[in-house]
């Protein structure tokens, strides 16, 4: 396996603003077609494709942007943004059809970094994971009840308490010890979800997710893992108590990357709260079970934040501009992200490909696992760490490595896992 540091420096800056966009509401046909247009403009770096249908049959579309769509190029990592989970909060939906025209857009024009963002990086878009839920949102005609109405899908499931729950085996294996990772599902898990729940969990198991966001409304605020509080009750009540990963220091690092980067999320002070630099560990806001970003990281190789970006769930159309302005530079910014921390191949001393192979940082105490490919993304903060790859059947093989701070950076040494001598 050999062992590659990299990061993209951030010194590109975007050269012009997307001007083709209008700034509107797209209903579900809406937001169908503008998918298609972009994908018309663009055809060599897109892929439109659907993971599932929604309760009322309404396609959960991705676009995917990538110099080889369709295809995962080994080394090379998946990163994914998912909107308009809960229906009634419609930013994230806008920004994303927004992000793609404008990442068509400025590839099109030969933007340097938005050529090397999509030349290093496969990137989906999904602008709703619940679009029957979003019907009945913009289907009401008083503000008020746009930001009330649609939420849940259309069997009036909250989809962001709808995941299996392995907080709970997790906590249980940080006591009795266990894995901290890939968590396996329980026997009847399909039974226990919704289709769009159902739908997101077949498409984690599909790509190699490296880094994702999930976008929400009704807070201006970066949100990251654990949602679930450990339990904690003090005379009966519920008290907001931090509930920090193994990878802590690395979530607030990717969500000051976009709290940072937005118009004004750093400040912290956004509709009546007060989040220090825009950042907030989920369980330390409010405890909530069987969330989309918990499950990311318990089950698969991927990183998830929760982004809530604006007061207003549904904001009128006349500010869609201004948001999308705010949001731009996190947007990219934050897809940037997944390349910083190591990356390399795992194989034999046969030169075939190892799958599944676990990849071990010492001191954290999560651990991540290679492609169908044999490839392997571990991000990291800058520092120098001892890493190990494991394999049933196989000597373990481990190295020092130094992840370097932002910018280009070196290629370090290379190994193989070796068949144990029997
Ligand atoms: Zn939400």
């Amino acid at each position: 396996m050999s062992w590659w540091l990299w990061s993209l420096g951030r010194v590109l800056l975007l050269l012009k603003v997307a001007a083709s966009v209008n700034f509107l509401h797209h209903r579900y046909e809406q937001l169908v077609q503008a998918l298609y247009d972009v994908k018309g403009s663009c055809p060599y770096i897109t892929r439109l494709y659907s993971i599932g249908r929604s309760v009322q049959g309404r396609h959960l579309y991705v676009l995917e942007f990538s110099d080889y769509p369709g295809v995962h190029e080994p080394m090379e990592p998946e990163f994914k943004y998912v909107a308009n989970m809960h229906g009634n909060e419609v930013l994230g939906r806008e920004l994303l059809i927004q992000l793609a025209e404008f990442l068509c857009e400025e590839y099109r024009h030969g933007n340097q970094r938005i050529t090397e963002l999509i030349h290093e990086t496969r990137i989906h878009l999904m602008p709703s994971m619940n679009p029957d839920g979003y019907e009945v949102a913009a289907s009401q005609h008083q503000q008020t009840l746009r930001d009330l109405m649609g939420r849940n899908n259309a069997n009036g499931v909250d989809l962001n308490r709808n995941f299996p729950d392995l907080n709970t085996v997790m906590y249980h294996n940080e006591k009795h010890g266990g894995l901290n990772h890939h968590l396996p599902l329980p026997d009847n898990w399909r039974n226990q979800v919704e289709p769009e729940t159902l739908a997101v969990i077949e498409w984690l198991k599909s790509y190699n997710f490296v880094l994702s966001a999930n976008l929400h409304g009704g807070a201006v605020v970066a949100n990251y893992p654990y949602d679930k509080a450990h339990e904690q009750r003090t005379r009966g009540v519920w008290l907001p108590t931090s509930s920090p990963t193994p990878d802590d220091n690395l979530f607030k690092k990717l969500s000051k990357g976009y709290s940072y980067a937005h118009g004004w999320m750093h400040r912290g002070t956004n509709c009546g709260d007060f989040f220090p630099d825009g950042i907030t560990n989920g369980a330390s806001w409010y405890s909530l079970s069987k969330g989309m970003q918990d499950f990311n990281y318990l089950f698969s190789n991927c990183f998830e934040i929760t982004l809530e970006l604006s007061c207003n769930k549904f904001p009128p159309e006349q500010e869609l501009e201004f948001e999308w302005l705010a949001n731009r530079e996190a947007l990219i910014a934050y897809i940037e992200e997944v390349h910083h921390g190591i990356k390399g191949m795992v194989t034999d001393d046969n030169n075939n490909k190892v799958a599944g192979a676990v990849i071990s940082v010492e001191g954290i105490g999560h651990d991540i696992t290679s492609g169908e490919q044999g490839d392997y993304f571990r991000l990291l903060l800058p520092g120098t760490y001892t890493v190990t790859a494991s394999a049933n059947g196989y000597q373990s093989q481990t190295e020092r490595v130094v992840v370097g701070p932002a910018g280009p950076s070196v290629v370090s040494t290379e190994a193989k896992l070796k068949t144990p001598i029997s």
